[in-house]
């Protein structure tokens, strides 16, 4: 098995290609138009900063997962904790005692760690702003390998390209979720944590706030805007961010720059035939069971590092098993 093509650079794609490395396996990252996939980052000020609120829920795969990759993000000051629309407490959340899976940014943000270690590995070479236009499956007839070729492919539910297995394309279904972030940068005399907090309910403008303390005492914090929230203009989610901080951490904020964003989170699901889909060295986090193949299972699984790497030794064993089917090469065809 050599030479996997891995397609998209969210940290689903670009952890993969670390273990593939690790198994003596080489890929090839074609990284897509949004390096980072929804883990992007964005420039406010100096600062590399998330687009979006991130953060590593507690699964024993995933923590399995960051220790054989070598990464090891800092603990928040602040246990993650839930508050109900009047900002009371109401539990803590996205951690165990037993977990030290954190805040995945800047210093150690995951996107960066993932694309210095992948910088050494020979057995990587990242093809950036690179789009896959067509991926093309078909039964090996005789042993010649054809140019472009690779022996098996690895693309996630964010991925989205035409597919073609023995000459016949596969439909799919798709669904897109509009996320809509706020970044400020502030400025406060009073000490700030890092901590993350997730708003329940439904007449609230925000549902999830990062608060990151930054250099001489200015403090980035990133929200996620409700559906209710995208109503209201930004000045209005300015002062609910302000009210929030001065109630729960009796923090003033001095607002110095912020930056509003839209993220389209698209999700794909390709309907193969099971008996097919288990030939074909085709891997799809998050896809483990091919009858399971529908759309809500899709967003259920693919949308939380906890959940698509929450049985390390099970993501190995698949991943050879899938990949070392030697009936079918594949071709890709880039934009
Ligand atoms: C705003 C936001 C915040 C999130 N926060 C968290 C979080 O805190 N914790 C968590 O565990 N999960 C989080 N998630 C869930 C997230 O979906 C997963 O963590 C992970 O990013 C999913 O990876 P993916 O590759 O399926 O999709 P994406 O992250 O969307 O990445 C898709 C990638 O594929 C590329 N691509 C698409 N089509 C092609 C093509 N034809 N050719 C080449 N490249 C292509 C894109 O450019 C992109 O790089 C968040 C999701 C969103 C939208």
């Amino acid at each position: 098995m050599n030479n996997i093509a891995i397609i998209g650079s969210s940290p689903v794609s670009l952890i993969y290609s670390i273990l593939l490395s690790k198994l003596k396996i080489s890929s090839t990252i074609f990284c897509g138009h949004n390096f980072g996939g929804s883990w992007k980052n964005s420039k406010l000020l100096n600062y590399e900063i998330p687009i979006s609120t991130h953060i590593f829920m507690h699964s024993n795969g995933l923590k399995k997962t960051f220790d054989e990759i070598g990464y090891s993000p800092n603990n928040w000051a602040i246990k993650p904790f839930l508050i109900d629309n009047q900002y009371n407490f109401l539990s803590n959340f996205g951690n165990n005692n037993h977990s030290r899976l954190g805040a995945p940014i800047l210093n150690d943000c995951i996107i960066n760690f993932l694309i210095n270690k992948i910088k050494n590995e020979k057995n990587i070479s990242l093809k950036k702003n690179t789009i896959i236009d067509k991926l093309i499956f078909n039964k090996i007839k005789d042993n010649s390998n054809s140019q472009n070729s690779f022996s098996g492919v690895i693309m996630t539910c964010g991925n989205r390209l035409e597919l073609f297995i023995d000459e016949k394309k596969i439909d799919y279904e798709s669904k897109l979720f509009e996320v809509h972030s706020l970044s400020i940068i502030a400025f406060s005399k009073n000490e700030a944590k890092s901590c993350f907090i997730h708003i329940e309910g439904d007449n609230t403008l925000l549902r999830e706030i990062q608060s990151i303390p930054l250099r001489k005492d200015n403090l980035l914090i990133n929200c996620k805007i409700s559906k209710l929230g995208r109503g209201f203009f930004i000045d209005k989610i300015i002062e609910e961010v302000k009210s929030l901080f001065k109630k729960l951490f009796k923090v003033d904020l001095e607002i110095i720059k912020f930056q509003s964003n839209i993220y389209n989170n698209w999700r794909f699901c390709y309907s193969f035939d099971a008996n097919r889909f288990n030939e074909i060295p085709l891997l799809i986090p998050g896809v483990n069971n091919i009858k399971d193949n529908n759309m809500r299972h899709i967003i259920k699984n693919s949308q939380d590092l906890s959940k698509l790497f929450s049985d390390y030794d099970l993501i190995i064993k698949n991943t050879l098993d899938k990949l070392s089917n030697k009936k079918y090469d594949c071709r890709i065809k880039i934009k």
